[in-house]
């Protein structure tokens, strides 16, 4: 979680939230699915460093009908925010962690037999029964129990006094491109519901990890939920699914600031990553931000960032508080000027896409790697 920031401090390095776009992002993905379809919010690792309670807090506003988060921390986090939401927690619990599934009112995955001894014991001690989620591997080969064993640890689950099953699941491994595999996955897991004698699917929260299960059998399809975690925010993570056509606006950028320019003559020999001599004269920013605030040193010769409107290129290395950039031919640039490193400024974009790309990862990475140095400031009327 972030330090609060003092707020009476002018901003260096800062990550801007739009929380109107992430409601109307929401509003928008819900409209395009059949009306039927619950909306889980994936809002693990800090809502995907948006900041976890002003997130959760406007995803309860907007709609969602469960919170799925990785760890107890982050449950007990929306816990606070809000009783009586359902929360379900898709990573594995220490044993040391089960009993607060009682206490917080938290929904587990479950995945082995042990589990279900675990959990029904908390159940049986706590005087209420425990609400589980039951994941079936379908061949991503992670969590879950394997396809081929799943309907006897549903009848486990059936059976165990203290447990009320409130979902089951599967995670696709490539809906994608792999449009096969995903097909050969649902096969797998609608096989296992066959087999699961008493289940009440209407009466459950039935989900794969997104509209990829929704796609291909209207109608029969048992799928009544959605797990949203990117594309809330809105950025595409699977160009080719169903939701991809939904039209939803980036929630977050990232900005700096401008700490000096310096212009240094043709002909001087600098380090930017390789010593090399500068063939023309050149005028640098060296703006106030840097791995420390979650710029990856690997965009270091390679990214670009907006300034006045236009993309400047980095030079030289990132390090930890400055990255340099060259603003040559921009004109009147000052120490001050704001600097989108993510974001849109005047008519010039960079997309959260296009910074991964530099970095040579995935955006989920980009925005789990923004530190906590970086205040998030948000935005919340909505537009027009
Ligand atoms: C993180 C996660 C999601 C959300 O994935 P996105 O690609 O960000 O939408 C869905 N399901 C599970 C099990 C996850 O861990």
């Amino acid at each position: 979680m972030n330090p609060t920031p003092n707020s009476r401090l002018p901003l260096r390095c800062w990550a801007e939230i739009d929380l109107a776009a992430l409601e109307r992002n929401l509003r928008l993905i819900r409209a395009s699915l059949p009306a039927h379809i619950r909306y889980v919010a994936v809002v693990k690792a800090d809502a995907y460093g948006h900041g976890l309670p002003q997130t959760v807090a406007r995803l309860m506003h907007s709609g969602a009908d469960l919170f799925a988060v990785a760890t107890l921390s982050e449950a007990t986090a929306v816990r606070e925010l809000g009783p009586g939401w359902p929360i379900l927690l898709l990573s594995p619990l220490l044993p040391e962690e089960d009993r607060f599934l009682a206490d917080y009112d938290l929904a587990a995955t479950v995945s082995t037999a042990e589990e279900v001894s675990r959990f029904d014991a908390v159940g049986r001690q706590a005087g209420k029964p425990i609400a589980v989620h039951l994941k079936i591997d379908t061949g991503m080969g992670r969590l879950g129990v394997w396809h081929e064993q799943a309907a006897e640890l549903y009848q486990k689950i059936a059976a165990a006094p203290h447990l009320r099953l409130a979902g089951v699941f599967t995670h696709f491994a490539s809906p994608d491109d792999d449009a096969a595999f995903t097909e050969e996955q649902r096969r797998r897991f609608l096989a296992v519901l066959a087999q699961c004698h008493g289940i009440k699917l209407n009466e459950l929260f039935v989900h794969a990890d997104n509209s990829a299960g929704l796609e291909t059998m209207p109608g029969a399809s048992p799928f009544n939920a959605v797990r949203v975690g990117l594309l809330q925010f809105g950025i595409l993570p699977h160009p080719n699914s169903l939701l991809a056509q939904v039209h939803t606006e980036p929630v977050f950028s990232f900005r700096t600031r401008v700490g000096i320019t310096k212009t240094l003559p043709r002909g001087t020999t600098v380090s930017y990553g390789r010593t090399h001599t500068l063939t023309r004269d050149t005028t640098v920013a060296v703006l106030c931000a840097g791995y420390g605030d979650g710029i990856p040193r690997a965009v270091s010769n390679r990214a670009q960032v907006l300034i006045a409107g236009q993309r400047c290129p980095v030079l030289g290395r990132v390090t930890m508080d400055q990255t340099i950039v060259d603003i040559t031919g921009v004109p009147s640039v000052k120490c001050g000027d704001e600097v989108v490193l993510v974001g849109r400024q005047e008519k010039n974009e960079i997309s959260i896409t296009e910074f991964s790309r530099w970095a040579e990862t995935i955006p989920w990475e980009t925005l789990c790697s923004v530190t906590k140095r970086v205040p998030r400031v948000y935005r919340t009327t909505l537009g027009v």
